[in-house]
């Protein structure tokens, strides 16, 4: 008597029926092969169940169902590739850090020269030897 499994590729999880194997043989009671498949509600629920006495059964249960390709992960794919399933290619990740842009200095305050004053009337700066502000018209009191 011979069973013939048949997969559909997409169908396959991506984890290695050869880890999950592993982890169960040696780890199946801490839940560790469920960890691994992303079935972490049911790992924990082993794992309690081992601490009762009764993960072992499970983790048994499992290592069957691992062995016969019929464990599935967390999305319902079967774990049945012994190198693990369609890899999903990483996605690509550019990181282009721009050095931040040169800060142009703030332009300097206007200097007042020794020839030159500051308006009453509006602030402008003026030359000493005007008599008329050039901006508001206003006279320079000196
Ligand atoms: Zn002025």
């Amino acid at each position: 008597m011979s069973t013939t499994v048949h997969v559909h590729q997409s169908n396959v999880s991506p984890y290695s029926k050869t880890n999950t194997l592993l982890l169960c043989l040696f780890l199946g009671g801490f839940g560790a092969h469920r960890f691994y498949v992303g079935k972490s509600g049911s790992a924990v629920a082993l794992l309690l169940l081992t601490f009762c006495g009764f993960g072992g059964i499970w983790a048994f249960i499992d290592l069957i169902m691992i062995l016969t390709g019929s464990f599935t992960d967390n999305f319902g794919r079967y774990v049945s590739s012994w190198d693990g399933g369609p890899q999903r290619a990483a996605p690509v990740v550019s990181v282009t850090t721009h050095p931040p842009p040169q800060q142009a200095p703030p332009p300097p305050p206007p200097q007042k020269q020794a020839d030159e004053m500051f308006c009453n009337t509006c602030g402008a700066l003026s030359k000493k030897a005007e008599t008329f502000c050039r901006n508001c018209g206003a006279a320079l009191q000196k």
